[in-house]
């Protein structure tokens, strides 16, 4: 029989990798708590028309990579493939900004894109996102940088760089597009056919094309700082020099942009050394347009998003967040009969306490079943042997130096007692 295996673009994530996923789970939660950012859990798919609204109908991921479906009721569902715009929707369906402002978000979780996988590229991928909505402080933007870097760094990664960019608003924009359309037109030809194709609809794009002969023409376009408005770059300007004041190392990319409609303003993104093609570990920037077009009052708001896997290969090619292996507080050794039920006793009892105890299952030889406790690493090795039983007793290993001292079965309080203590 074939066996049928994951879809293409997705992972399975089990012993021997999930220790990484909680130890950054939990370094996630910690951050966002010194910032002050709240969970925020979200269907895994919502009405397709969201994203349509939210990212916008020119975009790759609404044109081409979303995985979309009628259910039963025949309605457009699509599973997120963000975060930006669920979180929008639950703000204002919640009416979360009727409290103190700004309100700051984050969120842990799957997101799905119909992209062609390759390493760092995936189908099903993690993102942890923050989103900070009421206010249009550039303080905020910052902070919304300065976050993930605290992660990046509490992980021990190095390597990284910080790009930041403005594009403006939509009162600024629409004469910078004006000229990127009137600079790419006469070159149409050089362009690749999804350039072609977006020229029109979508040119701030064109920028972080990566095809060659795209880039050759990139080289002379022009760059938005002479159309930005008076607001946007004072924005910016304020942006920059809060984080020049905080020590914050970036790089001005003027060709920064980003693959979504709702970007105003600042946009960020953070790229890993460590990483091939794929190698862009975060980004970010504020939306100040998009609680408005999702039918909420003018709301700015500014948000980030890291890439999990991307994050976890960059810290696993640096040799970083590798978690000590635990091992079970002790493994009981039993000689099946009613010293294996004595085991199951005490076992169920030790577990209660909170420890991790091992048994056998497999009716293994005393020497495989210490074998077993050795592969596990388990500290200690309690012996239910039936001489000892008789007494009431029970004989305690430490596996590390041999000693051995026998416990009263009638005291498993000392047991758990000697087992939890050297668990610390
Ligand atoms: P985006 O939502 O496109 O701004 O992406 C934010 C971050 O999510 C990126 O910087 C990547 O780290 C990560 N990411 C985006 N798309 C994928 C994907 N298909 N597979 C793995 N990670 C991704």
């Amino acid at each position: 029989m074939t066996l049928t295996t994951r879809p293409r673009g997705t992972n399975d994530v089990g012993p021997g990798q999930i220790e990484l996923w909680h130890e950054l789970e939990e370094r996630i939660r910690r951050v966002c708590a010194a910032y002050g950012y709240q969970e925020l859990r979200t269907p895994m798919f919502e009405h397709t028309e969201l994203f349509q609204r939210g990212i916008g109908e020119a975009t790759d991921i609404v044109e081409k990579e979303m995985y979309t479906f009628q259910d039963r009721g025949e309605r457009s569902l699509t599973l997120r493939p963000e975060g930006t715009a669920p979180a929008v929707r639950a703000f204002l369906e919640h009416n979360l900004g009727s409290g103190s402002l700004p309100v700051k978000l984050y969120y842990f979780g799957p997101m799905f894109r119909y992209e062609r996988p390759q390493a760092g590229r995936y189908r099903q991928f993690t993102q942890f996102g923050l989103e900070a909505l009421g206010s249009g402080d550039p303080l905020l933007d910052v902070e919304a940088i300065l976050l993930p870097l605290e992660l990046y760094k509490s992980c021990g990664l190095s390597g990284f760089e910080v790009e930041i960019n403005t594009i403006g608003c939509p009162n600024c924009r629409p004469g910078y597009r004006q000229e990127l359309v009137e600079y790419f037109q006469p070159r149409v030809e050089r362009l690749c056919s999804s350039c072609q194709n977006r020229l029109h609809r979508n040119p701030l794009r064109l920028l972080d094309c990566k095809v060659e002969s795209c880039q050759e023409v990139l080289a002379g376009a022009p760059e938005i700082t002479k159309h930005l408005c008076g607001e946007c770059s004072e924005h910016f300007a304020q942006v920059l020099a809060y984080l020049d004041a905080l020590g914050v190392e970036y790089r001005l990319n003027p060709r920064l942009v980003r693959g979504f409609d709702y970007y105003t303003k600042t946009v960020f993104e953070v790229t890993s050394q460590e990483l091939g093609a794929q190698n862009a570990i975060g980004a970010g920037g504020r939306y100040d347009g998009l609680v408005e077009e999702l039918g909420g009052k003018p709301t700015p708001a500014v948000g980030f998003a890291v890439g999990v896997e991307r994050l976890l290969l960059a810290l696993q090619g640096q040799g970083k967040l590798q978690p000590e292996p635990k091992g079970p507080s002790a493994y009981l050794i039993h000689f099946g009969g009613d010293t294996k039920l004595k085991a199951a006793q005490v076992a169920h009892f030790l577990r209660g306490q909170g420890l991790w105890v091992e048994l056998d299952y497999l009716d293994r030889s005393i020497r495989a079943q210490m074998k077993a406790a050795n592969r596990l690493g388990s500290r200690y090795a309690v012996i239910f042997g039936e001489e000892e039983l008789s007494r009431g007793r029970l004989m305690l290993r430490n596996m590390q130096d041999g000693q051995e001292q026998e416990i009263d079965l009638e005291d498993l309080k000392q047991l758990a007692k000697i087992l939890g203590e050297c668990g610390k």
